[in-house]
């Protein structure tokens, strides 16, 4: 029995994490900065709270669901935070896009005072969050991991156990390294199928059927690029922060990455062309200037 899940940050993806496990047959406890968000959690059944304190009160599963490693400092271990509260051991799953490091601190904090931190990073989208479908990266020890498992198989279809506490934070900004880089290769691909005079929807057929095919192909650029939608729940302002994760976790381990350096330069530089609240497929309309060296 995992009593009434709690959930802080009830955003795009929060939000809907909330009302799958809604739908699922769990009581939901939710706590938002802002007032919109609390009143579109509440119109869906989620009992909103006033303060972060109360939650971690009433909740001993708690999913975060926040903007980055910072505000996850903020509700662990800031200024009534849950290392402030004399609480019972509480269950915290992470599933913010954070940052390894700040999550292996986090842990060695809250563990000493009883708390299991695990990191559960997703995949999917608000569509995912929505319909309990999201692919999960976890970290944490086999103990935790078990006794996540309830909740992370309500949210998630594929739900990968990657390593000790951190680990799916890693793999989390490993995997959207990936995907902001394959958003440039394909506008370059769509470029040159276009200047080859290949007509761009038989191109990505193709290529959709071919090796050379990603995420980006088969999802973003059908979806979201091509139908001009740009609707897909997910900011520029959060892939450049998890572009910048990537370069970050590059030098601080010393690794050479030349490739996707130059595509993090690209998101880094894109700042005055488009704005954090933008759709990130929008990186796509950038005129190719920056590399066409
Ligand atoms: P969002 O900005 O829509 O939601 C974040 C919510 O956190 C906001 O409603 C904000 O008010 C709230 N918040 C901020 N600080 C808070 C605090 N101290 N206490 C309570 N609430 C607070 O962001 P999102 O798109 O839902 O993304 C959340 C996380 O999931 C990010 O780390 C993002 O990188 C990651 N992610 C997003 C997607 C996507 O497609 N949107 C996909 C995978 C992962």
């Amino acid at each position: 029995d995992t009593g009434t899940v709690g959930v802080i940050g009830l955003g795009n993806m929060g939000l809907g994490m909330a009302r799958t496990l809604l739908r699922e047959g769990h009581a939901v406890t939710g706590f938002d900065l802002s007032v919109e968000r609390q009143a579109d959690a509440a119109r869906d059944g989620v009992t909103i709270v006033a303060t972060q304190q109360e939650l971690f009160s009433a909740c001993e599963t708690i999913i975060l669901s926040l903007p980055t490693a910072r505000h996850v400092q903020t509700v662990l271990t800031g200024d009534n935070g849950l290392a402030s509260c004399d609480l019972a051991p509480r269950l915290i799953i992470d599933t913010t896009t954070s940052e390894p490091d700040v999550t292996r601190e986090l842990d060695a904090a809250l563990r000493v005072i009883g708390h299991v931190l695990i990191d559960a990073p997703v995949s999917g989208g608000p569509a995912g969050a929505n319909s309990g479908q999201l692919t999960m990266m976890v970290g944490g020890d086999d103990a935790g991991f078990a006794k996540a498992m309830p909740i992370l198989s309500v949210l998630g279809g594929k739900i990968t156990h990657v390593g000790p506490v951190g680990a799916g934070h890693a793999v989390k900004i490993i995997n959207n390294m990936l995907v902001a880089t394959h958003l440039l290769t394909m506008r370059e691909a769509v470029a040159l199928g276009k200047a080859a005079g290949v007509d761009t929807n038989y191109l990505i057929s193709a290529l959709n059927a071919g090796s050379g095919r990603s995420a980006v192909s088969e999802v973003n650029y059908p979806k979201w690029v091509l139908s001009g939608q740009f609707d897909s729940g997910f900011t520029m302002g959060l892939m450049r922060k998890d572009m910048r994760l990537a370069m970050d976790l590059a030098s601080q381990k010393d690794v050479a990455l030349p490739v996707s350096q130059l595509a993090g330069q690209i998101w880094q530089d894109s700042a005055a062309a488009l704005s954090d609240d933008m759709d990130f497929n929008r990186i796509t309309e950038l005129t190719a200037s920056t590399n066409t060296a």
